[in-house]
């Protein structure tokens, strides 16, 4: 080892690139080995996220599940659908959150992205939203009937009910059915209003129709949030209750004939709560169910068919 302690590499290049051999590969063989270290410890440290159902179509709602994987993670992740609505998730087990995603027909069908922003890196998905085609109406407005459009009063509180979304969930398996009557307009119907499509207009809940006192049960666990009254100036939707199922599932029954509950009660699944009447703008009696989640008007057959939990 004399000679090397005496070596110029500069004059003995052959010198040099032995021990960039000898050396240069253990460097590269090492550098390689950490690399795959850092980001098998970065996979491992990624969230796990399921969507459900995976083939969702207008009216759907999914529900994007996040399993953390580093337990020291708090901080419940935040669920953005294409960049622009930013959803909650909730805590529904250890190091487990989840998000509830409405869609309407007002959706655009085919590609959205999902995010998954929190203390872990960024997880990217791609949902396919499928289209699905809803009965239309053709509706003639006359000038007198066209001039009946609700109060401010009754739009603000309506308004503020739908953006409740409390931690505590009160639901627990499928909705139940609110009322025995024939189911006499679907979700989502479009209409036509003088020939014209209205684009932004939806049937935003499932109509029954049976005779006025018919009772109406709450479909789900929840707190009554809202109570509004023809009397106090719901002219448009008539008497009104709003039930808090919590996590951003709302139910909303309006055109009520009877107002059984009061705001602040907590009610159980299949506890009358009113009754069918045609209050407010109604063409005859019937009960509309609105189930909102997370401030849109979403398909409640789903959630009488399946169990969201
Ligand atoms: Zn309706």
């Amino acid at each position: 080892m004399k000679r090397a302690s005496n070596a110029s590499f500069i004059t003995q290049p052959r010198r040099w690139l032995t021990l960039y051999w000898r050396y240069g590969l253990w460097l590269l063989f090492a550098s390689s080995l950490a690399l795959l270290i850092v980001l098998g410890h970065q996979a491992a440290q990624a969230y796990q996220v399921a969507i459900n159902p995976g083939d969702p179509e207008l009216g759907t709602t999914f529900s994007v599940v996040v399993q953390a994987e580093n337990a020291a993670a708090t901080e419940p992740p935040v669920i953005t659908l294409d960049d622009e609505r930013r959803f909650s998730s909730f805590a529904i087990g250890a190091n487990r959150y989840r998000a509830l995603i409405p869609t309407s027909p007002l959706d655009r069908p085919g590609e959205h992205i999902v995010r998954v922003i929190g203390q872990e890196p960024t997880r990217n998905l791609t949902v396919w939203l499928r289209n699905r085609s809803f009965p239309t109406q053709r509706i003639r407005l006359s000038a007198d009937r066209a001039g009946i459009e609700g109060t401010d009063y009754e739009f603000d509180r309506v308004d503020t009910f739908k953006q409740i979304s409390s931690p505590e969930k009160y639901w627990n398996g499928p909705l139940l059915r609110p009322s025995t009557g024939r189911v006499s307009t679907p979700y989502g119907v479009r209409r036509y209003y003088n020939g014209v499509f209205a684009e932004d207009y939806y049937h935003r809940g499932v109509d029954y129709a049976a005779p006025t006192g018919t009772p109406v049960v709450a479909p789900a666990a929840g707190q009554v949030r809202l109570v509004g009254r023809v009397s106090e100036g719901f002219e448009l939707h008539g008497n009104t209750i709003g039930i808090d199922h919590g996590q951003g599932v709302l139910s909303i029954f309006i055109h009520l004939s009877r107002i059984d509950v009061q705001e602040g009660d907590f009610v159980q699944a299949g506890q009358p709560v009113g009754a069918i009447g045609a209050t407010g703008v109604a063409t005859g009696p019937h009960l509309h169910w609105g189930l909102y989640v997370n401030g849109i008007a979403v398909d409640p057959e789903q959630w009488r068919s399946q169990s969201i939990d």
